[in-house]
This record gives structure tokens, sequence and C-alpha cells, in this order.
């Protein structure tokens, strides 16, 4: 930091994330004589937004009712729920539009800038900082915290090789999963729940599914105790992935933590198909004159299963022609398509999307302000609180929403 850099802020926010830049922005345009400092550890700001969605960035998802939005966050949906009445997907799309970045939904309702870069979304928050006036400080790590007794608060950061002192009146944590920030929060009196990953794939090592890398299933209902989950599945060179599993990890985080990723996992490879139906399909295809000679291998019995899948799943029936199987061996094949058991093995990666689910308690912190309901001054944004939602434009939807939220007010309050 030079000699000129101001040591006296009106609002510091920590993070140089989508939920700081958001935050940062809002209040400084609502506010333009508040002095706004960004404060980044990395040397480059927006580090995830950059590698989001493939290169993409999937920005948010084209669901714009809050009561069904919230029903995409496994923690974090009840407390977002008023704040998504006042800062929603619909308010980011027009966000983005007022600044000359358009958005497009795909068909699964995700929605991404039209030129399909996430360089589009990150210039766009870096631009709009700079016009509303926002300092930035890359290569700036926050170190320590302490409340003033005249209000406000004295920080401590790394700049290069020296550490500083600034102050500020209001300070804004948007710091992600950072787990030394946490220690920070803590100090401050705040609880965090404990941090452990979602959004990942299943390691399932299981003959039925060798060799089948890269073969989908459209529509299958993926379960795991009382947690259900229905949309497409990918196999993969190590397991299980696709939307469904994924979304069941989001669900199931926790619950997978504690058993050590070690889990049984039922698998309806029809989707709703329930077991009678499945055997009665079976039976009629068994009964048909023109199957009898055929192969049950190659000829399967339900068009949304690929061939390739199929055969390993009837691998137990053996060379039969579907004349020759047997009720057993029916019932069985229904069992497995409907209910087949797989064992969880551990966790894999799902480079798309990577978030992590716990951070600051949600009853510690007023959802309309975003401030702290023990330490006035303080507040929060993005996934530094215990919020995450599954794959799909929702995790940067919270970051949005909640940084604007935390910017209105602190724009507002100064
Ligand atoms: C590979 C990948 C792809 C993703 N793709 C998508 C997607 O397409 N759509 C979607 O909705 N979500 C996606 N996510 C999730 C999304 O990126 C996060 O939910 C979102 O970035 C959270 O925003 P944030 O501002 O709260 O935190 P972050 O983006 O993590 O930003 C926090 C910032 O704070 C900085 N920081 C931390 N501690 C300190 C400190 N002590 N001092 C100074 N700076 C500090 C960090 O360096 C970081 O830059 C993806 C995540 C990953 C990893």
């Amino acid at each position: 930091m030079s000699d000129s850099f101001s040591l006296a802020w009106d609002v510091v926010v920590v993070g140089g994330g989508p939920a700081g830049f958001f935050a940062a922005i809002r209040c400084a345009e609502l506010n333009p004589r508040l002095k706004v400092l960004i404060l980044e550890k990395a040397q480059q700001t927006l580090g995830k937004v950059l590698i989001s969605g493939g290169g993409r960035c999937n920005v948010t998802h084209a669901c714009f009712d809050p009561a069904q939005l919230v029903t995409y966050y496994p923690r974090g949906g009840m407390a977002l729920r008023g704040a998504f009445t006042r800062f929603q997907p619909a308010d980011t799309v027009k966000w983005f539009g007022a600044r000359n970045v358009s958005l497009k939904t795909e068909a699964d309702g995700r929605m991404f800038p039209v030129t399909d870069s996430s360089e589009t979304i990150a210039n766009c928050l870096r631009e709009s900082a700079k016009a509303a006036g926002v300092t930035v400080r890359t290569g700036a790590s926050l170190l320590d915290v302490k409340k003033m007794r005249v209000g406000g608060f004295w920080l401590e950061v790394r700049s290069g090789a020296d550490v500083l002192n600034l102050q500020t009146e209001k300070l804004l944590l948007a710091t992600g999963s950072d787990t030394k920030t946490r220690e920070i929060i803590q100090s401050l009196g705040h609880s965090i729940e404990e941090p452990v990953p979602s959004l990942f794939t299943f390691n399932v090592k299981d003959a039925r599914i060798d060799g089948l890398a890269g073969v989908s299933v459209e529509n299958v209902t993926v379960r795991m105790d009382a947690l259900t989950q229905r949309g497409p599945l990918l196999i993969t060179h190590w397991g299980l992935s696709g939307p469904a599993i994924l979304r069941l990890s989001a669900w199931g985080a926790r619950e997978l933590f504690a058993k050590k990723y070690r889990a049984a996992l039922t698998v309806n490879w029809l989707g709703d198909v329930t077991f009678d139906k499945a055997l009665e399909i079976l039976q009629r295809n068994k009964d048909w004159k023109e199957n009898a000679r055929k192969k049950v291998e190659a000829h399967p019995a339900f068009s949304q299963i690929p061939v390739r899948l199929w055969k390993q799943l009837v691998q137990f029936i053996g060379d039969k022609n579907w004349a020759d199987v047997s009720k057993s061996e029916l019932r069985k094949l229904a069992v497995e398509l409907t209910a087949g058991e797989f064992k969880i093995s551990g966790k894999g990666q799902f480079k798309e999307e990577f978030v992590t689910c716990g951070g600051v308690r949600l009853d510690e912190v007023d959802f309309k302000s975003m401030q702290s309901r023990s330490v006035p001054g303080l507040f929060f944004a993005g996934e530094v609180l215990d919020i995450d939602g599954i794959t799909g434009g929702f995790n940067f939807q919270s970051a949005w929403t909640t940084g604007w939220l935390a910017g209105s007010a602190l724009g507002a309050l100064s």
C-alpha cells in the first residue's frame, strides 16, 4: 500500500469476491460520500467468478418466485426467504442488464452471460466498483479485528512484507470459506457452524457400472436414507455424478461427512417407475412372441436405459433369451432396475462448482441488513454465512442477494 493510502475508512469490505463487490458497489452508489475499501488477500479479485461454471459463470437461475427459490438451498433457505423478496434473480438480471451485460437462460434454467465468458461478469463488477469510487486493494490480507471502545473497528492487515493498521466505522466480512477469517469471526463473539464440503460426486466401485464412464441416464431417482433426488445421472471413472447425485450430496453434506463418505445408495434407473410397474413391463417383454428368441442383454425392455448399462445390469441372467427368463429372475431384475443397491465409498470432486456448507450461524445475523445481532457495525455477506445452494447458479444468487442487502444497509446507515 502506498504512503498516500488512507488509514481511516467509512466502510471496509474484506473479500473481493462477488458478495464483497456487490455490497461495496451498492453502498458506494447509494452514498457517494462514503470512503469504501475492498481488501482482497489474493493478487487478483473475483478469482472464483473467473473459474466458475467452467469459465462461463452461471450467474443465477431463472427461478423468480422466492418461495420456490428457497427450496434450492439445503442450508439457509428459511433465512433467505425474506431476503429474496428484496433482491432475487430477476433483480440480478436487471442489475447486470443496466450495466450492458445480458444474461441468457439455458434449458435447465441456469443463466449465463450471453458472451459465455466469466470475464464479462468480473469486468462488469470491477468497472462498476471503479465507477462508484470504491478503492480496491489486492494482496492485502486481514489478520485481526478489534472493536474500538468509541465505536468502529481497528484492523490489522498484511500487505506484502508490511503489517498495517486501518480503522473503519463499518466492517463487512465477505471472506467466503476462508478458515483463518473464521477464527477472527469467532474472536468477535460469533459462532461458526462446522464447515464441510457440499456439491461433490460419489466414489462407487461396482461391477455394474465398471467401464461405463460417460454413460448418462436422463431421469433417475437416487435415495440415501430419508433423502431423495431425481434428475440426470452420469457414470464417471470413479463412480456417480450428474445433477441428481450433486443435489443429493448437497442435501446430505453433513450426514455424509459424519459417515466419512461411506453410505448406502439406492438407484431407480427408471425415475419414478415402481417395482410393480417394472415387473409388469418385464413380464410383457417375456411374453411377447417376437421376443422369445431374442437375448435379454441385447434387447432392453426400457428405452431410457442405455444398452451398455442394461447389459451390465442384466449380467446375472446370463446369455438367456427373453422366453427362458424365470419368474424369480424377472423379480430380481425389477429390483435391480428400480432399487439397485450401491455403496458410496468416498467423495469425489465436482470441478464445475464446489462450495462449503457451514459458516456464521444465521440466527446471529439480521437478514434485513445482514448486520450482526451482537456486534453493531459488523456485517456479513456470501459464503461466509451458513448458506449453500445446489448447483445451478444458486450460490452466486445468495452472494448477490446478501451482498446487495448489506450494501444497502451500509449505504443508508453510515
Ligand atoms: C470451481 C468453482 C466454480 C463455481 N461455479 C459456480 C457457478 O457457476 N455458479 C454459482 O452460483 N456458484 C459457483 N461456485 C460457487 C461460488 O463461486 C461461491 O458460492 C461464491 O464465489 C461465493 O462468493 P463470496 O463472495 O461469498 O466468496 P468468495 O468468492 O470465496 O470470495 C471471498 C474472497 O475473500 C478473500 N478473502 C478471504 N479471507 C480474506 C482475508 N482474511 N483478507 C482478505 N481477503 C480475504 C478470498 O481470497 C476471496 O477472494 C463455484 C465455485 C467454485 C470453486
